[in-house]
């Protein structure tokens, strides 16, 4: 089926220039707002419906040259293409699992890089994306917590993961029953809410209506707890949120993850029971990270339902994934079959993820890029981004 593709063998190509070297100069499309692309338009002196039709020919054709946008008059079409660019990041690799999940490095204009992954099921194909280049957390057993932050994602570098997996995929136009990305996850690199704007920006245009048209029900943000963030995400974002708890007490939380030491686990309880939007229909998922013998005892699993008790929530229990140097191992199956069984007797729906494509490090915690801060000095010019494997 693979068509000569074996599993967790790189399929990509690292020698496309970067975005930014082939469009030097021009502005990005992608990651405008509508008012932001409305206002370039009518500077153009271009009646406002100019800039539907761009609109549309970006996020539901998934147009990667002005030439194929032939609705466009030919003048119109020159002048946007000497002033702006249609660029998504480069894929610097791209991996495939043996369970059809696929993996994506992305490659941004400055050559930093980020991971993104497909996640193909019977009934949803869900993209998982970064918000990030490293991450700040250190939570102990994920892998980017290894890499330090590089630098935020720009809105249009966050929509354009999304445009390159559709590219890759062949998954355009917008809308259609048989999509195959149905359901994005900001569960990837980096922390979210603490690129708020920009994940804000991004998520706005990928809910427009008239665009890629994704529902807030079928976007869930993960994150590790920065409790003041959390009411703004449920208040103007409005998308399901996922938190990722893994323990149940301060002490054991601030070990795993350092967050939990600026907003302890009473807080961020606080924090979700007073959600936006949460109700029965609409539940906060708590992920927790199944760890031997650290966080996965009996015991662990009543507190876990007390703790959550009131909360409209539903527990999503991630076996630990793996990584080089990682200083934990895996509860037994038999040992998270029980703790679901307890979280589920105590009245909450308990789910085990199921670990994809671990064989190409792209299952949850695995991701990790290449990416390093450029030394202050060197800053203006691009770094040369390695393409290496996240292992
Ligand atoms: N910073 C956000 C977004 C990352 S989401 C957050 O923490 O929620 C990635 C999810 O995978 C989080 O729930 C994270 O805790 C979990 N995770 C990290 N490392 C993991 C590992 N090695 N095995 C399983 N899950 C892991």
């Amino acid at each position: 089926m693979r068509r000569g593709l074996e599993a967790g063998v790189k399929v990509g190509a690292a020698a496309a220039p970067a975005p930014g070297a082939a469009e030097a100069g021009r502005t990005p499309l992608i990651g405008l707002s509508r008012e932001e692309l409305a206002r370039e338009i009518a500077a153009l002196g271009e009646p406002a419906f100019r800039a539907r039709q761009l609109w549309h020919w970006l996020y539901c054709r998934g147009a990667g040259r002005f030439a194929d946008m032939t609705t466009l008059s030919k003048a119109f079409r020159a002048r946007l293409e000497a002033r702006y660019g249609l660029a998504r990041p480069q894929a610097s690799q791209d991996q495939r699992s043996a369970d059809g999940t696929r993996k994506w490095l992305c490659r941004f204009a400055d050559g930093q890089e980020a991971e993104c992954v497909h996640i193909p099921e019977a009934d949803r194909g869900t993209l998982c994306i970064s918000s990030q280049v490293g991450c700040t957390l250190t939570c102990r057993f994920c892998h980017t917590g290894t890499q330090r932050l590089v630098r935020n994602l720009e809105a249009g570098e966050i929509v354009g993961q999304l445009m390159l997996a559709r590219d890759a995929l062949g998954d355009w136009p917008s809308g259609g029953a048989e999509r195959a990305i149905t359901n994005l996850v900001l569960m990837g690199m980096g922390e979210p809410l603490y690129n708020f704007d920009n994940v804000a920006k991004a998520l706005g245009i990928l809910m427009d209506p008239e665009g890629i048209a994704l529902s807030k029900r079928r976007i869930t943000l993960s994150t590790a707890g920065v409790v003041p963030m959390i009411r703004r995400c449920g208040e103007s974002l409005g998308v399901n949120l996922a938190v990722s708890l893994h323990a149940v007490t301060d002490a054991l939380r601030d070990e795993l993850v350092p967050l939990n030491r600026k907003y302890p686990v009473a807080e961020l309880i606080k924090a979700c029971r007073d959600y936006p939007g949460a109700n029965n229909a609409r539940r906060i998922t708590f992920e927790y990270v199944m760890l031997r013998g650290v966080n996965d005892s009996p015991a662990d699993a009543r507190a876990l339902a007390r703790l959550l008790k009131g909360i409209p929530s539903k527990v999503n229990l991630i076996p630990f994934n793996p990584w080089p140097g990682a200083p934990y191992a895996c509860s037994a199956p038999a040992t998270i079959a029980r703790f679901a069984d307890i979280v589920a007797e105590e009245g909450y729906v308990a789910t085990v993820r199921a670990p994809r494509g671990r064989d190409i490090m792209a299952a949850c915690g695995q991701l990790k890029s290449a990416s390093v801060k450029p030394p202050r000095r060197a800053r203006s010019a691009p770094p040369q981004a390695a393409a290496v494997p996240s292992s």
